[in-house]
């Protein structure tokens, strides 16, 4: 028997006020894999990424993260259970460092102890040398991000702002992550930097559900791949199947 799926969701429809625009999407994503979205412009693939997170105001359907029934809980309590989401629009904070912006990851998974300076309880202090351990951890992974760790955030490259917002994510050490189009307006070079990241972030034991307009890389790094159309899936294989496809993928992935 196939273990449960780490994320299920089933018939998930969802309204902007009254435009209804998920119709029944139902997806799986199992422990360890990374899953791509794809489809066209205004197909509703945020959307979908919102609405498991919680940020659409009218949703119904079922959706299911490590056993638990989430579809009416609110944001912050999916966050808690270990799912995390990086938006297209990156939202790093002017004025912090590179380094801050990493701290604000943790400090809303632990609470706002990182301000209380030398009253600090022991319980404190073991969670600044807890988050001194994961910045250390996150510099190792992100080598640019290594090197720039006290530098104004705003004032990296796009690229290196998007890997920021990768990064403070898993300050928290989510199960799973939800990527928005991590890849846009960002130079060939370094998406594939970032797209090796989110290979040794599977390999590290992360989950991925990924929104991604860069088909061809994306499913060169992707166990499977859903297409969206309309606002429910129309397709779904392995990646390996889809890139054997170029028909299904004209048909559905052009922008
Ligand atoms: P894109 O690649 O363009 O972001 P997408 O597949 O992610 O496309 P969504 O952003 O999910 O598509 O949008 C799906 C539909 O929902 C679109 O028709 C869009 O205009 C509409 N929509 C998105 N956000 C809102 C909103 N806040 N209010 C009203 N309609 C919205």
């Amino acid at each position: 028997v196939a273990p449960a799926p780490l994320l299920a969701v089933e018939n998930l429809r969802a309204w902007y006020g009254h435009s209804h625009i998920l119709q029944g999407l139902s997806l799986e994503v199992r422990a360890g894999e990374i899953v791509t979205l794809v489809g066209r412009n205004g197909a509703g693939k945020t959307t979908t990424l919102k609405s498991i997170m919680g940020l659409v105001p009218k949703r119904e359907g079922r959706v299911t993260f490590a056993g638990a029934d989430i579809l009416d809980r609110p944001p912050h309590e999916r966050f808690h259970r270990g799912l995390a989401y990086v938006p297209e629009e990156r939202r790093i904070v002017p004025g912090l460092t590179v380094e801050e912006n990493l701290r604000l990851g943790i400090l809303a998974a632990k609470g706002p102890w990182a301000a209380k300076g030398d009253r600090a309880t022991k319980g404190e202090r073991a969670s600044r040398h807890h988050e001194a351990r994961r910045i250390e951890a996150i510099a190792e992974t992100f080598p640019r991000l290594k090197q720039r760790l006290k530098q104004e955030a705003i004032t990296m490259s796009g690229g290196e702002q998007q890997m920021l917002a990768i990064a403070r994510a898993l300050m928290a050490e989510p199960v799973m992550v939800l990527l928005d189009e991590p890849s846009e307006g960002i130079m060939p070079i370094l998406v594939e930097e970032m797209f090796e990241q989110f290979v040794a972030m599977k390999r590290a034991g992360t989950t991925i559900l990924l929104v991604e307009q860069n088909v061809e890389l994306a499913l060169e790094i992707s166990d499977r791949v859903y297409i969206i159309d309309g606002g429910a899936v129309v397709y779904h294989a392995q990646a390996a199947e889809l890139r054997r496809d170029p028909e299904i993928q004209a048909r559905y992935c052009a922008v």
